[in-house]
């Protein structure tokens, strides 16, 4: 027995139950630090594979290469049952440059769009300029609102994340996690970490819709819609070497519309734009989607049709010349004119040798020969075979 500061007299410990409390107390810290150490460990190890994540979104060079690598990277390194993209795209901006970039839609099912952010659910409130960002919205998964959202998920998804994508304060789409752990997104998780997951996927998916859009600007004839010059004088090299290569036949058309000083003469400069929109639509009807079709300056077009000889690519130059001919093109209820085109069709010999730029620039060449003999012929004709 000892004596307290009171005088009162405190029970002494056994120093048996000391040391096996002692023990206890060392177990349990031993444990809480194994723990720690398993935990540090872990996020180490989530981090590191999330930078190597990071790394490889940004460098992505083109917009299938980054929706890409966020649908088949992300749902791996962060144990995720499905990974959704939404993004903003009001009038269908977006998807008509990169359908025009030839990007296969059918080939990310996890990629939606909608017109405006209402269609993306966040709560965005009174919102304005200083209004705050709209947090990620973490719960359970509801079938009624969630299905849309993940239409490439398993079933037994349970808990969901709904992060938006922000740039500039402004709202681009959402990032959408789902999980069949139910404990995995809960409303008082914190989302520090996603938050800074979506910025980077943010900043990565501007880039590369930007750099796609100024990439279909420069390929791009801004008055019709259809390719420039600088397209098809590339993608004709191309095609020369694909075609002898692989032993088919191409062909190339130079279309030209008859006339068209009179065009502008009679209904005006905008009028003739007009009708250049209207003559480039019925020309790409008559074309297949492997065809390509370029305004190469003026009031001239040219197609570069694969795999066609010289027979098959007169019969559609002969189908495009009767869609401009057989029907007026409408200005207004009271303005509609008579159009026509001549055209030249030249074929590519896969077996002619040389280089491809001047086997370019013979195929170009006869073409426009054979488009002034149409000319000289009479216009409204089809030549691709010079007389005599
Ligand atoms: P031809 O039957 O011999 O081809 O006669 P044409 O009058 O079509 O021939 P030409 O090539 O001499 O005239 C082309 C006209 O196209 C001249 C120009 O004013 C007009 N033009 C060129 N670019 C544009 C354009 O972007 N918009 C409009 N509206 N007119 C254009
Ligand atoms: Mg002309
Ligand atoms: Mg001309």
């Amino acid at each position: 027995m000892t004596q307290t500061a009171t005088g009162k007299l405190a029970p002494q410990a056994d120093p048996a139950d000391q040391v096996k409390e002692l023990a206890a107390e060392n177990r349990a810290l031993r444990a809480r630090m194994a723990y720690l150490l398993e935990q540090a460990e872990r996020n180490h190890s989530i981090m590191t594979r999330h930078q190597a994540f990071d790394l490889e979104i940004v460098s992505a060079s083109n917009f299938p290469e980054l929706v890409g690598t966020i649908f088949r990277v992300l749902p791996i390194i962060s144990e995720l049952d499905s990974v959704t993209l939404t993004l903003v795209d009001e009038d269908a901006d977006i998807r008509t440059v990169m359908l025009k970039l030839d990007v296969v839609f059918e080939d990310f099912p996890g990629l939606q769009f909608v017109e405006n952010i209402n269609g993306l659910g966040f709560d965005l409130g009174r919102r304005n300029a200083y209004s705050p960002t709209p947090k990620p919205i973490l719960g359970m998964y509801d079938a009624q609102r969630h299905a849309a959202t993940f239409p490439t998920a398993p079933s037994g998804l349970q808990s969901v994340a709904l992060v938006p994508l922000l740039r500039n304060r402004r709202i681009i789409g959402s990032l959408n996690l789902g999980s069949c752990d139910p404990t995995r997104f809960t409303p008082s998780l914190g989302t520090d970490f996603i938050e800074h997951m979506a910025s980077i996927i943010a900043i990565c998916l501007e880039n590369v819709i930007s750099n796609e859009m100024l990439k279909y600007i420069g390929l791009t004839d801004s008055l019709t819609g259809v390719y420039n010059r600088r397209y098809i004088d590339r993608r004709l090299l191309e095609e020369i070497a694909r075609a002898r290569r692989q032993q088919y036949p191409i062909s190339f058309m130079y279309i030209d519309i008859d006339h068209f000083k009179r065009v502008n003469d009679t209904v005006g400069h905008g009028g003739g734009d007009e009708v250049l929109r209207e003559v480039s639509a019925r020309i790409k009807n008559e074309l297949r989607t492997s065809d390509a079709l370029a305004r190469f300056g003026g009031e001239e077009f040219v197609a570069l049709l694969i795999n066609a000889n010289l027979d098959s690519a007169a019969f559609v130059a002969e189908r495009i010349r009767a869609s401009v001919a057989n029907s007026m093109i409408v200005l207004s209820p009271e303005l509609r004119l008579s159009v026509t085109v001549s055209i030249g069709v030249a074929s590519l010999d896969p077996a002619a040798d040389g280089e491809a730029e001047a086997i370019a620039r013979e195929l170009i060449a006869r073409a426009d020969e054979l488009l002034y003999a149409a000319k000289d012929g009479g216009r409204n004709r089809v030549v691709s075979l010079l007389p005599g």
